[in-house]
């Protein structure tokens, strides 16, 4: 009867999974598949703790420990949670998704363990052995590399390439495929457990190094490839313990990131060779970047009101400055009061822009901008040349032309939002300070090109006041 209703508790744990990453493709139903697959997991561990029973029949046990964790893992989550501002959220998923390959790295440290204690030799048990290292060396990659992103995403940590750095990376993996096979198939005399840490230590080793010189704009590829390492590391877990609802979940983490990473790989005009041996983006040795200098023009909140009210067609580029700025309700408005005018306003969205897959598009869905309005890079490019207007709203380097221009930039390579090919394009931030890439634009030295300087927010709220007087 409890094996019956544990299995069937993993199904519906398994199904709303499913359901909640189907739901979630979607700004409009993504937070009913947030809560879809939160029951399912919620379901899938009380089930577990009480209905669960072993070879020999016995439960659990162990309760404080398990709620003592429950709770203190609960208490923490909901906080962070609730305290993190919007423009952060990247380095808590960061955060988040390094706990998950910890974890997963724990299981088979404890598995192994286990195995040892029961004197079993792992070379007679192959499988057993490639899923229990599999998982750890993936968890801890996993769990090191996204604590350097964490750091990176939050300005603690900079982008820094060792001499011979992707000789050394290639080393690395080396080294641990080695010592996988040696445990695996028993070769050599060693000393199977101090061969094991010594795996544990270089995979350490190889996620810190892999993540450290990546930069340039690069991290969002890096981040959903750890992703899918934490979703891996998982399954195999799921496969260990034979239970379905953690392999299933693994594998939807693990492929769906997989799917995420080559999709921005492509976005990204980069290979995913490059990615996994740490070599792309950052400073690359010798590479200079061109400073683009020169003069720039300023524009006025009323002739930038002018300009577009009398447009035909307007775009807006939001960009990360719009997220730090909180400014999604106030464009919304610009949106609406410039389409009470007779302008068609459509949002130009770039893969990368804000600092997490999607960020564009949530911060928009949050201030109920239609989701018909927001177009993709490929779609909206070629329409740039019947713009009369591009508004770019704390964007940088996604309409920085030197990813087209300059094979020394760090960004060379990446396609971007071709906005210079419209009328006019105003830019609207609060200096002319570069953006993540820490490079240089040029676009706004173009004659085309008006800065408005200010805060989003600030400017916007300006703009529609301006817009309403006129209209
Ligand atoms: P950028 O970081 O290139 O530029 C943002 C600009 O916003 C800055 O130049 C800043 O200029 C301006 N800004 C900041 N605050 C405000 C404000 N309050 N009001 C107005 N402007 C403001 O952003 P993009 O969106 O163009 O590009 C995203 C970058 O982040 C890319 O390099 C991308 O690769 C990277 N990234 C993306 C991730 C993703 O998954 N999407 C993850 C990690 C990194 P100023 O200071 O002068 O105001």
């Amino acid at each position: 009867m409890a094996n019956g209703l544990l299995t069937l508790s993993y199904l519906i744990g398994s199904i709303s999974f499913i359901i909640g990453l189907k739901l979630l493709s979607h700004p409009d139903s993504a937070r009913k598949g947030n809560i879809y697959a939160a029951l399912g997991m919620t379901i899938a561990i009380i089930a577990t703790i009480f209905l669960y029973k072993d070879s020999k029949g016995l439960a659990l046990g162990n309760y404080i420990w398990i709620f003592g964790g429950l709770l203190i893992g609960a208490i923490t989550g909901t906080m962070a949670a609730k305290k993190v501002q919007m423009t952060a959220m990247p380095q808590m998923v960061s955060l988040f998704n390094g706990m998950g390959g910890a974890c997963a790295a724990i299981i088979s440290i404890v598995e192994f363990r286990h195995l040892i204690r029961e004197g079993i030799v792992l070379s007679d048990e192959p499988l057993l052995a490639f899923i229990i290292l599999a998982g750890l060396v993936i968890g801890i990659v996993s769990f090191t590399g996204s604590m350097i992103a964490f750091g990176k995403l939050n300005g603690n940590i900079g982008d820094r390439t060792l001499p011979l750095q992707q000789v050394f990376n290639i080393g690395l993996l080396l080294i641990i495929a080695c010592i996988l096979l040696a445990i695996i198939f028993g070769i050599g005399s060693s000393n199977v457990v101090i061969l094991f840490y010594i795996l544990l230590i270089i995979s350490a080793l190889y996620g810190i190094l892999f993540v450290m010189p990546i930069g340039g704009a690069d991290m969002p590829v890096v981040i959903s490839l750890l992703n899918s390492f934490t979703g891996v590391a998982a399954a195999l877990g799921g496969f260990l313990y034979n239970n379905p609802v953690m392999l299933t979940g693994g594998i939807l983490v693990g492929s769906a990131g997989t799917v995420l990473t080559i999709l921005m790989c492509k976005a990204m005009n980069r290979s995913l060779t490059n990615v996994i041996v740490g070599s792309f983006g950052g400073n690359k040795s010798g590479a200079q970047s061109t400073v683009a200098g020169g003069t720039y023009k300023e524009i006025s909140i009323t002739d930038a009101a002018v300009l577009m009210t009398y447009s035909k067609k307007v775009i807006i580029v939001p960009g990360y400055g719009l997220a730090v700025a909180q400014a999604q309700h106030i464009c919304h408005e610009l949106e609406k009061v410039l389409d009470a005018n007779g302008v068609e306003v459509k949002y130009a969205i770039h893969p990368v822009a804000g600092r997490m897959p999607g960020h564009m598009n949530v911060l928009l869905a949050e201030a109920d901008v239609s989701y018909d309005k927001l177009a993709d890079m490929d779609e909206i490019n070629p329409e740039f040349a019947q713009t009369d207007v591009v508004l770019v709203l704390g964007a940088n380097d996604v309409v920085n032309p030197a990813a087209k221009t300059d094979p020394a930039s760090p960004i060379y390579g990446m396609p971007i939002l071709d906005v210079e090919n419209a009328s006019h394009v105003i830019v609207n931030k609060r200096s002319m300070k570069p953006g993540y890439a820490g490079i240089e634009n040029a676009l706004f030295y173009q004659p085309k090109t008006s800065m408005l300087f200010g805060d989003a927010k600030e400017c916007l709220n300006k703009l529609v006041q301006e817009i309403k007087s006129l209209g």
